[in-house]
């Protein structure tokens, strides 16, 4: 099971963005708990939607500069699907992210066991830290759309 969301503390996310030299903003915390609030993996455009909603005056650029100030904290993921808009992902638990190829939305998985680490053969010197893992199939009973699909045949 996937564990809830660390609850939004300012204090938290001033530290973080601290140690990476980043100052800490109200409009960036607001851009932060919207993505705290959400485990769908919004596009930028989808954060800056629900951001207006009770920020009306943040500007799509503040939400652009928020989010890579998140990602560059670490506090927040960059999710890239082979097409469409990059997304984010506030789950910072490690997991793996199901990627339906009918709908396109990205699910957050656990794997029951850690993949094991590819040989890499490549020319150069390359050191493997971590490895990036998005499974690609279809969703079958979470996601509306693609429930409504099959129903059509
Ligand atoms: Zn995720
Ligand atoms: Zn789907």
């Amino acid at each position: 099971m996937a564990t809830d969301h660390l609850p939004v503390s300012g204090d938290f996310l001033n530290q973080r963005l601290a140690e990476k030299g980043l100052r800490f903003t109200s409009q960036r915390r607001h851009v932060y708990e919207v993505l705290l609030s959400r485990r769908d993996h919004p596009s930028a455009e989808e954060v800056f939607m629900q951001a207006k909603q009770s920020k009306p005056e943040i500007s799509m650029a503040t939400v652009y500069n928020s989010l890579d100030a998140l990602v560059k904290c670490g506090v927040v993921r960059q999710v890239n699907v082979d097409r469409g808009a990059t997304l984010y992902c506030s789950n910072m638990n490690k997991h793996a992210h199901f990627c339906c190829d009918d709908c396109g939305k990205v699910f957050d998985v656990n794997l029951k066991n850690s993949p094991r680490m590819p040989e890499v053969d490549v020319l150069g010197d390359f050191e493997v830290r971590s490895i990036d893992i998005a499974l690609h199939g279809r969703c079958t009973g979470t996601c509306e759309n693609c429930g409504r699909k099959e129903a059509n045949g």
